[in-house]
């Protein structure tokens, strides 16, 4: 491993280049007001918190390992979009008279989707003291498998 690796939860791929970026631990795009409330995390454990998005950050990836999966945040905003197109459809639908109507197709990318709900549950459980995923590794760090999934690498 690369030292400048040092705390990229994909080391374990071998590839890793440049510094520990700061990785958004949950999609940028997703939180466009720039606020997120949460709860469950150790300090948020009682009630929701509402912090400001750059508060939801780490350095858990390298430069290009934090770049390879900027594809999987493009398509969760395109997803979210294309669900709201999809509702904003029905609410217009459902005040109007029942008719035989043209179907509309909506599409989004549900391998992409997995690999980034995998992304984030990685992301947020990394260097805690969780076991992620099976086989004996250190706790907050996801296993081989699990990365390579993670980077289209393996199917799960
Ligand atoms: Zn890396």
């Amino acid at each position: 491993m690369d030292a400048t690796a040092k705390g990229c939860w994909a080391a374990s791929l071998g590839d890793c280049e440049g510094k520990i970026s700061r990785e958004h631990l949950v999609s940028q795009a997703l939180f466009p007001d720039g606020n997120i409330t949460v709860s469950g995390l150790h300090w948020c454990k009682d009630e929701p918190k509402t912090v400001g998005l750059a508060a939801l950050t780490g350095k858990i990836l390298c430069q290009k390992h934090n770049s390879e999966l900027s594809e999987l945040d493009d398509n969760i905003k395109r997803a979210f979009e294309t669900f709201d197109e999809s509702m904003q459809l029905f609410h217009v639908r459902t005040k109007l008279r029942s008719r035989r109507w043209t179907i509309k197709t909506f599409t989004i990318d549900g391998a992409l989707l997995e690999r980034w709900f995998l992304k984030t549950l990685i992301n947020f459980s990394h260097g805690g003291q969780w076991i992620i995923g099976e086989g004996s590794h250190p706790p907050g760090l996801p296993n081989d498998e699990l990365v390579k999934i993670a980077f289209g690498k393996a199917a799960f």
